[in-house]
């Protein structure tokens, strides 16, 4: 017999003696207790790569876990990098919208700590952080978690106290620092798909993304027998504007649109941009009509804004629009829609530009 094992059996012996006879059998089982359900909460949160469902997954597996009155988290911004933004939050109500800047200390702390968590009542009691406290007011956060991976903070979770009124134990920052840390990787993939699927200039979804997404949405709708409509969009002259004003302005009528897009559907409609100046709109749930109705709004909204960079000099822009809709048996896959939009567009086009036309109204 090794001298090793031996003296791990006498340690065990010894705390057998202390705490009783079964206390180590005990202790290991709920370690494995707790091991497993890291195991199934680690399946629960890489089981998607999308936003909205990852981070929900991450907030309620830590609440259904530890048992804690509320959780916030906050991701770094992808279309503005210097914000971090309150995505999502469970257990306080009215769900609150807030955002934290880089520059603000808190963010500098969690970016320069090794420490795998913050405790705000402690940690944080220096008057630089008063901004971060006043907000923590209504997040009614305990403890921070950074979500980093390779040393760059990618969001962080505000956890708030326990439901039972104790406080963490070191068990629970044990669990917690561990869950965390899948955590961080889920997010960092999520980011990473993100990136992969996002026009860098627009942050609207990228061709790739867009065609994938079709397929999908149209295979969802033909046998749900739902509605579904896309919508084409070319900017009208816009060499003009590269021509006149340069490049760089050209871009930044590029993101100006892509921002006016985003303000003028509804967040269940998918947004890409499809070629150099040219967009698509998947409308789920929405005939035809709705289809026009959406292209008429963003027509409408282009006449009333000035797409310069500087507010002395005046960009008027405008863009065609073609509309198609998925008609049960006729256009029945993906690429009809497409060809019918595109069609209505390139009819846009040659009749005058800066107008909708629908794939049925063409003579
Ligand atoms: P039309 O009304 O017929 O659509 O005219 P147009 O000038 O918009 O069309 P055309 O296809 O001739 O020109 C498209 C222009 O879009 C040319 C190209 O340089 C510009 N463009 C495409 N991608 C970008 C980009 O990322 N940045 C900038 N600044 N310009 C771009
Ligand atoms: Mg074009
Ligand atoms: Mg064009």
């Amino acid at each position: 017999m090794d001298s090793k094992k031996m003296s791990e059996e006498e340690a065990e012996a010894i705390v057998e003696q202390v705490y009783g006879e079964g206390s180590i059998l005990a202790a290991y089982e709920r370690k494995i207790h707790q091991l497993r359900n890291l195991i199934e909460v680690a399946k629960f949160i890489n089981a998607t790569l999308e936003k909205e469902t990852l981070l929900e997954s991450i907030l309620y597996s830590c609440q259904g876990q530890m048992g804690i009155t509320c959780a916030s988290i906050f991701i770094n911004d992808i279309i503005n990098d210097s914000l971090f933004v309150l995505e999502t939050s469970i257990g306080l109500i009215p769900e609150p919208k807030m955002n934290i800047n880089e520059d603000s200390p808190v963010i500098d702390l969690l970016k320069k700590s090794d420490a795998s968590y913050i405790t705000i009542r402690k940690q944080l009691k220096a008057k630089a952080f008063k901004g971060f406290l006043t907000m923590n007011k209504t997040l009614k956060g305990e403890l921070i978690f950074p979500l980093k991976m390779k040393n760059k903070l990618n969001g962080f979770l505000i956890l708030g106290s326990k439901l039972d009124g104790s406080q963490f134990t070191s068990k629970d920052i044990w669990y917690l620092s561990t869950f965390t840390e899948m955590a961080s990787i889920s997010v960092e993939n999520m980011i990473l798909f993100e990136v992969v699927t996002l026009d860098r200039m627009t942050k609207l979804y990228n061709h790739y993304y867009f065609q994938n997404r079709l397929i999908e949405e149209v295979n969802r709708a033909v046998r749900y027998l739902h509605n579904l409509s896309v919508v084409l969009i070319d900017l009208d002259w816009f060499k003009q504007v590269n021509d006149t004003y340069g490049h760089q302005e050209g871009d930044h009528v590029l993101k100006f649109f892509a921002a006016l897009l985003r303000k003028n559907v509804r967040n269940t409609d998918i947004l890409a941009r499809y070629g150099g100046e040219e967009f698509a709109i998947i409308l789920p749930e929405s005939d035809l009509m709705k289809g026009k109705e959406v292209s008429e709004k963003i027509r409408e909204a282009m006449a009333k804004v000035n797409f310069s960079s500087q507010s002395d000099r005046k960009i008027k822009l405008t863009a065609s629009f073609g509309v198609s809709s998925l008609v049960k048996s006729k256009t029945n896959d993906e690429i009809d829609l497409l060809y019918l939009a595109d069609k209505a567009l390139y009819y846009s086009k040659e009749n005058g530009r800066n107008r909708v036309t629908l794939y049925n109204e063409m003579e």
